[in-house]
């Protein structure tokens, strides 16, 4: 019952009409016995200067923020903790004593999914394509848990030399390496264990610039696509098709969701519950053709 005690959260973004954050958090809140409850507040543009003040105003205990504010809502946080700091943009608030401060789950959710799949990033190679928000997320957790060499894939190679520096002095230990041309994608790809997908290609109307589906993947490779809709993309069919192991977006979602629960409530997540939700979610989606 929502009542005087009720604990507030929600997501600030823009869309909102598909997300998965409510059921997963509100599933999450109801499974641990938590009077807290999550909502969406899409929110245009031109309103987001007033929104993180007015959901501490408002008394909630933290929120997320996802496209396109997750860079924005910086000027809002006192401290900025953990892979924040050096992202610059953040997905996750907590209101505590007077002060916002700002996480990104991001890195966390991606690295969790792969220790599901028991891949250990230590010692290993990847290429990741995408440099934007969630390809920074994920090269700087790969990195920082000890990956050898990380092969950077972007359609706009300054972005890519962007990101080849921030982790050059986030985490100096992995060697990083720019695949722009067909050919170094395809030596880059060879010579990895894991292949991520950080762009939106696969989802719906995004033609495939990175090239990744038709670049030699094989077995006894890991192919990681951080899109969860559709969630099997073309990538993921080519990595079927050729025996290589797979991981889709809605780990990651799963998963970075979980971490925002424990930095609200001090308490682990209920992951198993969460997951059921949302592959039950998932399923009906398909089945009425519903998609973002
Ligand atoms: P973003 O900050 O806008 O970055 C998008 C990246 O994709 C950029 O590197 C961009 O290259 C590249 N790109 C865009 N369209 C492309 C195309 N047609 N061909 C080749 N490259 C293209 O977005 P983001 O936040 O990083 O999100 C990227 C994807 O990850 C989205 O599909 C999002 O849904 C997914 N994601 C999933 C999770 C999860 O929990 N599973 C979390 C975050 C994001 P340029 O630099 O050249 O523009």
């Amino acid at each position: 019952m929502i009542d005087g005690s009720t604990q507030l959260t929600g997501i600030v973004g823009h869309p909102l009409t598909y997300t998965l954050s409510p059921l997963l958090h509100n599933t999450a809140f109801r499974e641990a016995g938590l009077n807290w409850r999550y909502l969406p507040f899409p929110i245009e543009e031109a309103a987001f200067d007033l929104a993180i003040p007015a959901l501490e105003a408002l008394g909630f205990a933290g929120a997320n923020v996802t496209i396109p504010f997750k860079e924005r809502a910086v000027v809002y946080v006192d401290d900025l903790e953990g892979p924040a700091a050096k992202l610059k943009a953040v997905n996750t608030l907590l209101f505590s004593r007077g002060r916002v401060i700002g996480y990104n789950t991001d890195g966390a959710g991606f690295l969790s999914a792969l220790e599901d799949a028991s891949f250990r990033p230590d010692g290993k190679r990847a290429v990741i394509a995408g440099a934007g928000g969630a390809g920074k997320a994920a090269a700087l957790a790969l990195a920082a848990a000890g990956a050898a060499k990380i092969y950077l894939v972007n359609r706009s190679p300054e972005r890519a030399r962007g990101l080849q520096a921030l982790i050059e002095r986030s985490a100096p230990s992995a060697a990083v390496e720019l695949a722009l041309t067909e050919g170094d994608l395809r030596s880059a790809v060879s010579d990895s264990d894991l292949v991520v997908n950080a762009t939106p290609v696969g989802m719906t109307g995004h033609a495939d610039e990175t090239g990744l589906a038709n670049a030699g993947i094989r077995k006894g490779q890991l192919v990681y696509d951080l899109v969860y809709w559709p969630p099997q993309t073309p990538l993921l069919k080519e990595a079927g098709r050729v025996g290589a192991a797979r991981i889709n977006g809605l780990e990651m979602l799963l998963y970075q969701a979980a971490e925002a629960f424990t930095i609200w409530t001090g308490q682990q997540a209920p992951i198993q519950r969460m997951r059921a939700a949302l592959t039950s979610e998932v399923r009906r989606r398909s089945a009425v053709g519903e998609s973002p």
